[in-house]
């Protein structure tokens, strides 16, 4: 519910977030690891157009129009708010789990710029415009290397 106000409260932009908590290690029969979400971190949208280090590629459907690339289809997090939510979590031996941000246009699915974007592998939420929130963990770029993950929460 906290993590569908804090993404949805910006739309149409996308919202996004850290999330910060610990990483339980289980017996494989048991599920293997399980990500304890602690505390959710909000986080300032900073996309701007041309950011150089996170390249457009023509695959993306987004991409056929650049102009109307924009924070509605596109997010970036502040390094600077990376580096506090770290700080944030060391102190408590908690660690950043992943990341979390919406899709107020769209589905609660991983696009193409979300596994290009992101260092992998990671724990990844997305918020949809409806309300669905679904968890993934992306381990590359392609579309198809994902896994959805059992979401615990409410
Ligand atoms: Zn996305």
């Amino acid at each position: 519910m906290v993590l569908r106000r804090n993404l949805l409260t910006v739309a149409p932009l996308e919202g996004c977030a850290l999330l910060l908590g610990d990483q339980q290690d289980s017996h494989i029969s048991q599920g293997g690891n399980i990500c304890c979400v602690r505390l959710i971190w909000p986080c300032c949208n900073t996309w701007v157009a041309g950011m150089s280090s996170f390249p457009e590629v023509s695959d993306d459907p987004d991409f056929l129009d650049v102009s109307r690339l924009s924070r509605k289809c596109r997010f970036a997090l502040d390094p600077r708010e990376q580096l506090q939510a770290q700080r944030f979590a060391r102190a408590r031996n908690w660690r950043v789990l992943g990341s979390a941000h919406s899709h107020p246009g769209g589905e609660a699915v991983p696009s193409p710029a979300d596994h290009r974007w992101t260092v992998l592998p990671a724990l990844m939420v997305i918020v949809a415009g409806s309300g669905n929130v679904r968890a993934w963990w992306l381990t590359g770029v392609q579309s198809d290397q994902k896994h959805e993950l059992a979401y615990l929460g409410q």
